[in-house]
């Protein structure tokens, strides 16, 4: 099936390029998840179903305490559900513990986070590299791969620059470098650009388009910004741990 989804501002792909959704990439069916807060169980997720297919850039809003980031976690296998199943790229996430835990996330997800996570000791270059150490590329050809990609997303001027060094506009693209040097299936994004400016936000998510389009990299990001609408094929809402719409 060929659908064509609007693109606002994002001028460097143009609105007609069509997007070809294929079979469902994450399915989520049931999932429970809560907290305990003192004598209180906080229930976070609350019978989530979510389908995800290839290709898609999808968007989750909703209320602070709604259960976005707690969502993202579950997906990434950087936490385990109290109840549901999680299915991704054909891999069952929820019967996954231990190392095959680590190897799902290094082999499938990519992760971006709100203050960006690079390493402040090293330079852009460096911290895409370690991406690639951790998967068993030796260090030289990280580097020059590392290098390679940085310079094919237009960060090839600050190869050499420490996070100090570079604007937070930059720091998050690399770290976008670093999220996608493994060759992810799967791009989770918590507030990306939750703390940069209007003109950065653009930017930020321009660059997510274009590996959304070029790459078929699928993206889930959550956000509260609603300037971020008008780049996602799907919004969808989460309200007390419940989805919507
Ligand atoms: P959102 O990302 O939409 O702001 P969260 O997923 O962070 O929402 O949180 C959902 C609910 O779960 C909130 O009530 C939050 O306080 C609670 N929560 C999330 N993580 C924890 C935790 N580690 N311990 C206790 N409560 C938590």
């Amino acid at each position: 099936m060929i659908r064509r989804y609007r693109l606002g501002s994002g001028r460097a792909y143009p609105v007609s390029l069509p997007v070809v959704v294929t079979e469902p990439l994450v399915r989520v069916q049931g999932l429970e998840k809560s907290y305990r807060r003192g004598r209180r169980i906080v229930s976070a997720l609350s019978g989530v179903d979510l389908i995800v297919p290839r290709g898609e850039l999808l968007l989750v809003m909703g209320p602070s305490g709604g259960g976005k980031s707690t969502l993202l976690n579950l997906i990434g296998g950087l936490d385990s559900p109290d109840g549901g199943t999680i299915r991704v790229a054909g891999c069952d996430v929820t019967g996954e513990s231990g190392r095959g835990l680590d190897r799902y996330r290094r082999d499938h997800i990519g992760f971006v986070f709100q203050f960006f996570n690079l390493i402040p000791t090293l330079d852009a270059r460096d911290n895409v590299a370690l991406a690639l150490l951790a998967r068993a590329t030796p260090w030289r050809e990280s580097r020059r791969k590392a290098e390679e990609l940085l310079e094919s997303l237009g960060l090839g001027e600050r190869l050499g620059h420490t996070p100090a060094e570079m604007s937070g506009g930059e720091q998050q693209r690399v770290a976008i470098a670093r999220a996608i040097a493994g060759d992810p299936v799967l791009l989770l994004a918590d507030e990306p650009t939750g703390d940069v400016d209007a003109v950065t936000t653009a930017s930020i998510m321009e660059m997510l388009v274009g590996l959304n389009r070029s790459r078929g990299l699928t993206i889930v990001a959550v956000t509260h910004d609603p300037a971020l609408i008008e780049y996602a094929h799907r919004v969808v809402t989460l309200r007390d741990g419940r989805l919507e719409g």
